[in-house]
């Protein structure tokens, strides 16, 4: 019988992963990235190097055998956020009650190549570097992939193409080419740049660190050297932004006032300073797949900015429920609609809570309620268990769909609200007052809620979409598809 083929573009964080798991079910697997090799080339810095891996990530990982390999060759284990105000004073704040409610901070590019090297070991999988893909024709399932070295193209046909290409999909743009699909993109008006805290500081190796300055912060994550790589956000305009904070002094003054504990620790701030900021992107579609031919992942169809640290976790999640989808399924064009159809809700509900995560991450300061509610809640879920899971915990710690997330976040909301004012609550919680009390209080809450409230809004930030652009037919491309609503 002949071997089912696949080509999958992009060999980032989800494109081997998706290559190891279709190389299990039989697929002969041709992947093509267009950089070098990570594994045999120096990477060149990109987007922030290292990253936090959550459940959804892990659950992925496991699916292969591949979680505990990563954690103890690549995982830092992270017990919490790290609060850091001006005065130099830290506030741990826990990710959860249970023993396995942390995160793990590893590299991009240490977790890349241990992906890539798990795809080439097993059977089936192929990867070709320097090769970029610059045509699809989702109809015939081909790809056209230039050399990146010698300029020559070439066409690659399969029984289908994987776009695992990342925030600004080339396989995307051609699945879009000519249908009725809704496509958004836009950025919110802060830019991020790179700095390295170097190995030596006093901070907590153990935990993600936050320095909340209201419109502009930092935050931290841990290397094993003992160094961490540092992420600076301001606004991209205005005063003190990026584009008016510019020379050394200015710099200098900024970090004194803001971020003076972990000024010490940046030795090569003025050169890291001044290289070019980057933005924090959000790519919703509605179009993740072409009948049998074409389906995206990742990124590619759904990108987030990072302050929930789930973008990498999304992606490596929407892996294993292609995966699920593509052997329930014997019509692979029905496994991709109900892919698409379950998965898309959540992904959209995960970029708004990503964009109201930003804002909560960046008031911790100006608003110490802001902190002390997730201590409340973290209280409340210790009291009343899974009744009162936070939605952080929903979202970081468990598989839970991110809608799902929402619903049952904004139920424990709303009693917690009602009961008098979650701070309250906690209050009562720590002088003592008792489990019991509380639950009871806590079902009669229950049995009494019908009142509608919502979870606050939404990203007040956000500006108009930058692009949207619904049903862009080109001459005698259009074939009447629409993509489900
Ligand atoms: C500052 C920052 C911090 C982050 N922190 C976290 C975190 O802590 N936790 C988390 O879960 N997520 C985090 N993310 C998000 C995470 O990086 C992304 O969600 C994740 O990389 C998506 O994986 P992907 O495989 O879809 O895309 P990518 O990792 O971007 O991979 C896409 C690949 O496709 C290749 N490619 C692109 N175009 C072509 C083409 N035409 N032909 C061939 N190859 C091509 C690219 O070179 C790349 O290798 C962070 C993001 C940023 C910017």
């Amino acid at each position: 019988m002949r071997q089912p083929t696949v080509i999958v573009v992009g060999g980032g964080l989800a494109g081997p992963l998706m290559a190891l798991f279709l190389a299990r079910r039989g697929y002969a697997v041709d992947l093509f990235e267009r950089r070098g090799d990570l594994r045999r080339e120096t990477a060149t810095a990109g987007r922030s190097i290292n990253l936090t891996l959550a459940e959804r990530g892990l659950a992925a990982l496991r699916e292969l055998g591949l979680e505990r390999d990563v954690v103890d060759r690549l995982g830092i284990r992270l017990r919490g956020r790290a609060v850091h105000d001006r005065a130099g004073g830290v506030d741990l704040i826990p990710y959860g009650t249970g023993e396995h409610e942390v995160l793990y901070a590893v590299s991009r590019v240490g977790l890349t190549r241990y992906l890539l090297d798990a795809a080439e070991r097993q059977p089936g999988v192929r990867l070709h570097f320097h090769r970029q893909c610059v045509e699809v024709n989702v109809d015939a399932a081909a790809v056209t992939v230039a050399d990146l070295r010698s300029g020559v193209r070439q066409q690659h046909r399969a029984d289908f193409v994987v776009g695992a290409d990342g925030v600004y999909s080339e396989v995307r743009r051609h699945l879009l080419r000519g249908r009725f699909a809704d496509f958004e993109q836009y950025y919110v008006p802060w830019r991020y740049k790179e700095l390295t805290v170097a190995a030596g500081s006093h901070f907590d190796q153990h935990a993600l660190h936050v320095w909340p300055r209201g419109d502009r912060m930092m935050f931290a994550i841990p290397n094993p050297d003992g160094s961490f790589n540092g992420v600076c956000v301001l606004p991209a305009e205005g005063q003190e932004s990026f584009a008016t904070v510019r020379t050394p002094g200015q710099v200098r003054a900024l970090f004194e006032r803001d971020f003076a504990d972990v000024l010490a620790h940046l030795p090569a701030l003025a050169s890291e300073f001044g290289r070019p900021e980057s933005a924090f992107p959000t790519v919703k579609t509605s179009a993740w797949r072409y009948r049998d031919t074409v389906v995206l992942l990742g990124d590619a169809c759904h990108a987030v900015i990072p302050f929930y640290g789930q973008g990498m976790n999304a992606a490596f999640e929407d892996c294993l429920l292609l995966d699920r989808h593509l052997a329930a399924h014997t019509d692979r064009a029905e496994a991709f609609a109900a892919y698409e159809r379950s998965r898309r809700p959540d992904t959209d509900a995960l970029a708004e809570l990503c964009e109201r995560n930003f804002t909560e991450l960046r008031d911790t300061v100006r608003r110490p309620a802001v902190a002390a509610r997730k201590r409340v809640s973290l209280t409340l879920n210790r009291a009343l268990g899974e009744r009162a899971t936070p939605l952080y915990t929903m979202v970081s710690h468990s598989t839970i769909p991110y809608t799902e997330c929402v619903r049952r976040a904004r139920r424990t909301d709303r009693y917690a609200r009602l009961l008098g004012v979650d701070l309250a609550v906690g209050a009562l919680v720590l002088a003592g007052a008792g489990r019991a009390l509380l639950t009871t209080l806590w079902r009669g809450l229950v049995s009494l809620g019908r009142v509608q409230t919502a979870l606050p809004p939404v990203a007040p930030d956000r500006p108009a979409p930058a692009v949207r652009v619904v049903h862009l037919p080109e001459e005698g491309e259009s074939d009447g598809y629409r993509a489900a609503a």
